[in-house]
């Protein structure tokens, strides 16, 4: 068995500066070459229309953009490939990603009054059209279409757009056509990668139909999907984007207490994502490290996806830590996707952190169950976003906006006060308006 080369922290040791360079996520990611592939196929699309987003795929996915209708023959047929208990699986994931995003769907606050008269409240809208990007290189994340397209459909959005790369073959795997139709999609289109979200951000007519631009562009993605949702958005007039979701993270913070079975095997099923994965085992206890390391070696090599979490690993951190306050920092510090506290007193630790996108307690709350069924959605953002956004939720495809309503005296009350703030800035024309409603 090939020793794992982990790569070793002492957080003790390392001033500022140092602790930061050594959770830096892995440059390989932010590669110049991925941002200059993506330009080219923007621009590509930008001036050729549908017919570039077509060659786009066909060089990259060996497969041309397909309409899929998800019509009830289509349905059937995919239940018929799969053993009943998938579908089963699927239906009780939906379910419970249905209950959640609809428990938390934001309401309209009442009416506030901040003056006698003077009322405002903030009322909630959903977005116009949302595209939806359901990553499908190396793993089918029908998962992900329903993480997405169901808080999208709670929320209410009028459009919704669905996009998959094609499986090797150019087909479609039957569980996506299942999670579509559970999330009461019409379609999806396979097409995947950077010309995908070219087509939703532009619009592309394709030879099974039209993909029209959307107002917001959704979903994780491997570094070219990211980097293409962040050129996108930053585009004048381009579509907004939820946040950078890109290869997925897994923060662990052990203690002696914690499984080391199951510690690993969290770690492992990060990594097996992608070779960009990243995984970080924070911990104050140097049993705890060796112990979990020699279960990721001993689950390691009976994986099916072995050599991409070998890959991954090789990026792997260990930061060794003082105490649980410590631990806290580190993970606050880098602001992981995915935190695991696997610790002793794990409901203690969750109010001391302050950044992650989603938060497992205890030994088991696995990631696994939160990345399929529990209910959140899983797309959460990456790249130490968690800083300041939050992952998907219904909210994410709704607009706010105020709404105030103001009696005659309630204007008179305060147009006084609004006046004089104007021509305070030298804004006459402002002040004017207010002395019209001051009933002066
Ligand atoms: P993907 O669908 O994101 O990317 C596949 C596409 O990449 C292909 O369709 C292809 O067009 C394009 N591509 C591949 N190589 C290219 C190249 N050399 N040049 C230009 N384009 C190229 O699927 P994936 O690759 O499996 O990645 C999925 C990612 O999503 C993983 O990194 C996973 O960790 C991440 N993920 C993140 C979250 C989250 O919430 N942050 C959730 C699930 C998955």
């Amino acid at each position: 068995m090939a020793d794992l080369n982990w790569n070793r922290i002492d957080w003790s040791a390392l001033y500022e500066a140092g602790r930061r360079a050594a959770l830096a996520r892995p440059t390989r990611r932010s590669d110049d070459s991925v941002s200059s592939v993506v330009r080219e196929i923007f621009d590509d699309v930008r001036t050729r229309g549908g017919q570039a987003v077509t060659d786009w795929a066909v060089r990259l996915d060996k497969a041309p953009p397909r309409r899929v209708a998800v019509t009830e023959e289509a349905v059937a047929k995919a239940r018929d490939t799969l053993p009943p208990a998938d579908t089963r699986a699927i239906r009780i994931a939906a379910e419970n990603v249905r209950v959640f995003h609809q428990a938390t769907r934001p309401e309209d606050s009442p009416f506030i009054e901040t003056t006698p008269g003077v009322l405002s409240r903030l009322v909630w809208r959903p977005i116009g059209a949302a595209g939806l990007y359901v990553p499908g290189g190396t793993a089918p994340l029908f998962s992900s279409l329903l993480m997405l397209a169901i808080p999208a459909e709670v929320a209410g959005v009028g459009r919704r757009v669905a996009v998959t790369p094609p499986r090797p073959d150019g087909s479609v795997h039957p569980a996506m056509i299942l999670a579509a139709a559970e999330a009461g999609l019409e379609e999806i289109w396979l097409l995947g990668g950077a010309q995908a979200i070219a087509a939703l951000t532009f619009g592309a007519v394709l030879e099974d139909g039209e993909i029209a631009p959307c107002d917001k562009l959704f979903g994780p993605g491997n570094a070219y999907v990211a980097e293409a949702k962040r050129q996108a958005s930053a585009l004048p007039g381009g579509p907004a984007q939820d946040m950078p979701a890109g290869p997925s993270e897994l923060l662990v913070i052990a203690d002696r207490d914690t499984d080391f079975e199951i510690a690993a095997a969290d770690l492992l099923s990060q990594a097996e994502h992608d070779a960009d994965a990243q995984v970080i085992l924070v911990s104050d206890s140097r049993t705890a490290v060796a112990g979990i390391l020699e279960e990721v070696e001993r689950q390691l090599p009976s994986l099916p996806r072995a050599e991409v979490a070998r890959a991954s690993l090789s990026e792997a951190r260990i930061v060794l830590v003082r105490d649980r306050e410590e631990a806290c920092a580190v993970s606050n510090l880098y602001g992981p996707e995915h935190l695991s506290i696997q610790t002793r007193d794990p409901e203690e630790m969750v109010e001391q952190i302050t950044a992650a996108g989603a938060v497992f307690v205890g030994g088991w709350a696995a990631e696994t169950l939160g990345d399929y069924a529990a209910g959140p959605s899983h797309v959460l953002p990456t790249d130490g976003g968690a800083r300041t956004l939050g992952g998907i939720t219904t909210a994410s495809f709704m607009t706010s906006m105020s709404v105030q309503t103001v009696t005659q005296a309630g204007a008179a009350a305060l147009a006084p006060v609004a006046a004089r703030l104007a021509r305070l800035e030298g804004l006459e024309a402002h002040a004017r308006s207010a002395d019209l409603r001051s009933g002066s």
